[in-house]
């Protein structure tokens, strides 16, 4: 199936049920009411002249436009291209240019960034031309400019002017697409969050995501009776896969808490709208249970959702289920290149699995772990995992090298993750291959010494790394979040002594108030490496 086939579908069916809110703009619409929005948009994108397989872009926090123009594209058969909010001038050119986008739908302002006046530099043809005309030196394949907000920009076109340009031919030529678009067709192109370096453009198609959307909610156990509560970016496929078409593909109502995540905003949110669901990486549950406030809201509707990303400390995941009283709550483990989850606890699954395993590979999905010479290990013993399946991308966009490099012959992707798999199936994820740290020959998991030391009281939250030595090859560094100014660097070494291998120590300890991170929220060690060694330098 086509996502604009499942859709209409679910806008039929559900008609008069909510479909969506967006606390931050005031919106309540309908499946009925949002599908009429949904094919008008459509319609005027084909009435301007783009056509199946052109790139659109989309440059803006979360927001109503978001998801209509999720939704339009697919129907329209575009190819939409999330780029990240956090992206400034040089990331955005590099970006449009590497995918050739015959339009940027972007929001005015975000923050304390003015994304017109960015884009201004960028095209600064566009104030001399019409909408739709612009030819920029720097965007050559970008003709179109469409602007999310209340103000006006020279030679972009608004939002809501979009659907004007719809004629009873562009209808008809929409409705001749519901039946000739292919679920193979290629509809997005989706970043990874550059946790490791810089992001990689995955095309996924209609198959990959929608059903990735479906198998997920279904994890979760999702129905029309569920309001997920989605504070997690729509760039990320953690909002668009998980959070709108795990809801589209139930019958679901999505409800958005703002622009950008703010622990506050969704605790108020998941009390007044009464969600039964609430998204997160690891990082925003900690904020939202170490909220001062935290207490005032009740949050007792909330029942499921969906903690993936990065690893979960086992304390969070305790108060999540106690404090948060989401005890159907699941952890997802996967990768943007496979649409994205692969593996995913169930809601019946003991307390311990949920704690320490992330599931279950999912349905119509392969995986396997091997070793450094491709061999699959023996149950229990740490190696690559690896995945193969329906939800594996077409390939990363134009870049046939990196493409070669993750997927092989066989059509296996090597995820750069290592885990073990137990005797039922059940997978631990200990950490990616490029975290791993070799101090003098000892091999060395971050995961267990950040288990250790978020046993510490005072320990918010804790980052290992290793940082390069002319000694040892490596020596292992710390960054702990505390809100104790009074803790040093002799105390959490007094907590580790006797307790943990002295070669697990960290060296280098910092004490810092935020981790550097990707806009998904998750910590980026390669940064902090960077730091630690420029001051060392
Ligand atoms: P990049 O590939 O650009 O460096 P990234 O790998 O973080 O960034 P994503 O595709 O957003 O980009 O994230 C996938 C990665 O996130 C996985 O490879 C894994 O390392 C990590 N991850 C996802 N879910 C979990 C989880 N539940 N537990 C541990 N790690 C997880
Ligand atoms: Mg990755």
């Amino acid at each position: 199936q086509t996502i604009g086939a499942a859709f209409t579908d679910i806008a039929a069916r559900h008609g008069d049920r909510e479909a969506i809110v967006v606390r931050h703009q005031g919106v309540r619409l309908t499946y009925a009411a949002l599908a009429v929005r949904v094919d008008a948009f459509a319609s005027g994108l084909l009435a301007m002249g783009l056509e199946p397989g052109d790139r659109v872009g989309i440059w803006s926090p979360n927001n109503l436009e978001w998801v209509v123009t999720q939704l339009a594209t697919a129907k329209a058969g575009l190819i939409l291209v999330n780029i990240n909010p956090a992206y400034r001038i040089a990331e955005l050119d590099y970006c449009l240019n590497k995918v050739g986008c015959r339009a940027l739908i972007f929001a005015q302002q975000f923050k304390t960034s003015d994304y017109c006046a960015m884009i201004a530099q960028l095209a600064p043809e566009a104030a001399q031309t019409p909408p739709g005309a612009l030819r920029a030196a720097r965007l050559p394949e970008l003709e179109w400019l469409i602007t999310i907000g209340d103000g006006a920009m020279a030679g972009a076109l608004p939002f809501d002017a979009v659907a004007v340009f719809a004629t009873p031919d562009s209808d008809a030529a929409l409705d001749a697409l519901a039946s000739s678009l292919q679920p193979e067709d290629p509809i997005n192109i989706q970043f990874t969050s550059g946790t490791t370096g810089s992001p990689k453009g995955a095309t996924l198609s209609h198959h990959n995501i929608l059903n990735n959307g479906f198998y997920s909610g279904r994890r979760m156990l999702l129905s029309e009776q569920d309001r997920l509560c989605i504070p997690v970016p729509l760039y990320h496929c953690f909002g668009m896969v998980l959070g709108v078409l795990a809801c589209i593909t139930h019958g679901a109502c999505m409800v958005f808490p703002g622009e950008a995540f703010d622990a506050a905003i969704v605790l108020e949110t998941v009390a007044d709208e009464r969600c039964t669901g609430l998204h997160g990486v690891p990082t925003m549950f900690i904020a939202e249970l170490d909220h001062p406030d935290f207490a005032a809201f009740d949050l007792s509707t909330l029942r499921t959702g969906i903690m993936a990303g990065a690893p979960c400390p086992v304390e969070v995941m305790e108060r999540v289920i106690g404090q948060m009283h989401m005890g159907d709550i699941t952890i997802g483990y996967g990768m943007t290149e496979v649409s994205p989850l692969s593996f995913q606890t169930m809601p019946g699954d003991s307390l311990e699995r949920r704690v320490e395993t992330v599931g279950r590979v999912h349905d119509f999905v392969e995986a396997k772990i091997v070793d450094g010479r491709g061999r699959v290990v023996p149950r229990g013993v740490q190696g690559e995992i690896l995945f193969r399946g329906y939800s594996l991308m077409n390939g990363y966009w134009e870049d046939a090298d990196r493409t070669a490099e993750a997927i092989d012959a066989r059509g296996w992707i090597h995820s750069g993750d290592l885990a073990t798999m137990d005797e039922d199936g059940y997978v631990r994820i200990t950490g990616r291959a490029k975290d791993m740290i070799i101090r003098g020959g000892e091999n060395i998991y971050p995961r267990e010494i950040e288990e250790f030391l978020h046993r510490h009281p005072d320990v918010q939250e804790a980052q290992i790394f290793g940082i390069p030595d002319d000694r040892l090859g490596e020596t292992v560094c710390a960054w702990i979040r505390t809100s104790n100014t009074q803790l040093t660097e002799t105390t959490i070494r007094d907590h580790c002594r006797g307790q943990i291998a002295h070669y697990k120590i960290p060296e280098h300890i910092r004490f810092v108030q935020e981790f550097p991170m990707t806009v998904t929220g998750k910590i980026q060690k390669f940064a902090m490496r960077e730091i630690m060694m420029a001051e060392r330098d």
